[in-house]
């Protein structure tokens, strides 16, 4: 509760200015205005602030909810997390302090033991994102099992190459397939190696072979895009193998509908992997898990969007994103205007067309539509089913269109 008769200075509550703030929301204002360019001396008050922002920060950035947005693996935001984290930031827990965050604390609980299960994982905590995720999963790796070397695909996600740097770890990358999943005649001896497999590669969504889960030292699936297909009844099987890893990354802030900054880091033995990578202070009640010090309650959004959903209502979400890029791919292997790379593993469809340059389509299509990917040497472009409001149909009809101009 806000008890207003302690607050005197009304820039810590107003809910006239917050609910301007919404108002704001669906107003088509459009008059951007310049910002100052250095610091003002005089504040301009709330009010002004949001009249002023409001052209900058909700007119001009693109709307991953729109038909025609389908580039990035950035998805809508449902509304209940935006109410979830306007009352994380008016309460601004610390999930460093539990006495300060208790339910906060129990939120983040719940949704591992909710969704770790499904990876066959015992629990974790939430992080940043899933570069950071990746980071603690091989700093486990390598201060539990003892590994010398990370092996990888060369379609793995720079994180992987920045957290064997920050830990000094040695890089091995291997070749990919055809069909951009680490090619697995190429692996060396695993002993005192962590792998690290992909289960949807950004480039391509290509998902690695996950048999292999538990043929190295330490096995670590970098699932920051697929992962939440683990909880499709359809689809949860092409992540099969999954559940003998050590340790998983997911960013919910992808394919699990959360704002920014949203991720899991998740391990089969919790208990060894939290020993090796805590560390305590004379000031916490208890020791400090994971890279981040001061974290947020990002656990709470994505607990309400669990709870509004269900599993079910997740699943029909990604069931149809998954559908939405089948239906893409087929489209464009029809066309004789485009070429298709492959059918899509996770809803990731890399294309070119056949007439033009694929800079010359991106250039000519709308900003958000498409995005671009280099696959040895050569662009092409990448289209990501993250936004269900997306019209595939419309996308297409404008693909075609700019290719015969
Ligand atoms: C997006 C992505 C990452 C990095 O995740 P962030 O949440 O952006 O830090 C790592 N690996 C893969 C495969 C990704 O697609």
């Amino acid at each position: 509760m806000h008890s207003s008769d302690h607050i005197s200075d009304a820039s810590f509550f107003d809910l006239d200015g917050l609910t301007k703030a919404l108002t704001l929301m669906t107003s088509s204002e459009t008059d951007v205005r310049e910002l100052p360019i250095s610091l003002p001396q005089l504040g301009l008050g709330e009010s002004q602030v949001l009249d002023l922002l409001a052209p900058q920060v909700l007119g001009t950035a693109a709307q991953l909810g729109a038909s025609t947005s389908m580039a990035h693996m950035d998805p809508p935001t449902p509304w209940i997390t935006w109410a979830m984290q306007l009352w994380n930031a008016s309460l601004n827990q610390n999930l460093l302090h539990e006495a300060t965050s208790p339910f906060a604390a129990r939120a983040e609980k719940l949704v591992l033991d909710w969704l770790a299960p499904f990876f066959g994982m015992r629990g974790g905590h939430f992080c940043s994102g899933s570069t950071i995720a990746n980071l603690t999963g091989i700093w486990a790796a390598r201060d539990v099992a003892g590994i010398r070397q990370v092996v990888t695909s060369q379609a793995a996600h720079l994180s992987i190459e920045k957290a064997c740097h920050l830990l000094g770890i040695k890089l091995v990358k291997i070749a990919v397939d055809a069909q951009g999943r680490l090619d697995t005649t190429q692996l060396p001896d695993l002993k005192n190696s962590c792998l690290v497999l992909n289960a949807g590669t950004t480039a391509t969504g290509a998902i690695d072979s996950l048999a292999l889960c538990g043929a190295a030292a330490w096995t670590h699936i970098d699932a920051a895009w697929a992962g939440p297909l683990r909880l499709s009844p359809e689809y949860a099987e092409r992540l099969n193998g999954i559940e003998n890893a050590d340790s998983i990354a997911v960013s919910a802030h992808k394919w699990l509908f959360q704002p920014k900054d949203s991720a899991l880091i998740m391990f089969r033995d919790l208990e060894s992997a939290n020993k090796a990578i805590s560390f305590g202070g004379s000031y916490l009640a208890k020791p400090n898990i994971g890279v981040q010090g001061s974290r947020s309650a990002a656990a709470i959004p994505l607990l309400a969007t669990l709870l509004a959903w269900g599993q079910n209502g997740l699943a029909q979400r990604l069931n149809h994103l998954m559908q939405a890029a089948d239906s893409f791919a087929q489209k464009i292997e029809e066309a004789d205007e485009l070429e298709l790379w492959n059918k899509p593993q996770t809803a990731v469809n890399v294309f070119r067309p056949r007439h033009i340059s694929t800079t010359e389509l991106l250039a000519a299509l709308p900003a958000g539509m498409l995005s671009s990917c280099v696959i040895d040497g050569e662009i092409w472009a990448r289209s990501v089913a993250a936004n269900p409001m997306a019209d595939v149909e419309l996308i297409f009809t404008k693909i075609i269109a700019t290719c015969r101009k």
